[in-house]
């Protein structure tokens, strides 16, 4: 008699395992990126980076002529492209008369507009 009790009092007594669902893993993963693959700065980085001083502040130049291609050619790119003031340091004053003098260089056709395939 006893031993019908206690069987029954033992299945009763069974955990009923409340802990069994499978919960919602809140691991919200942000980190689980890394470093992105191929998002690298620079694209073609073959100008100077070193030094972010004018150069034209520096050597003291003043007046930029459009005549003179080789100093100009330093801040065109092989596109024929003006290249941006962050990449060559230059001060915004002298990237504005740089930037004419290369408009007037181009106009006379010392230096290209675009480079042609
Ligand atoms: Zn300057």
């Amino acid at each position: 008699m006893s031993e019908e009790t206690q069987a029954k009092a033992a299945e009763a007594s069974a955990p009923a395992a409340p802990q069994a669902a499978s919960g919602p893993a809140q691991g919200s993963g942000s980190h689980a990126n890394g470093p992105r693959p191929g998002g690298g700065p620079g694209g073609r980085g073959k100008f100077f980076r070193r030094k972010k001083v004018c150069k034209f502040c520096t050597e003291k130049i003043d007046a930029i002529s459009y005549r003179d291609v080789r100093l100009l050619q330093q801040f065109v790119a092989e596109r024929g492209k003006i290249v941006p003031r962050r990449l060559t340091g230059v001060c915004t004053t002298h990237q504005r008369r740089l930037t004419r003098a290369i408009k007037q260089a181009r106009n006379i056709a010392l230096l290209p507009f675009a480079a042609r395939h």
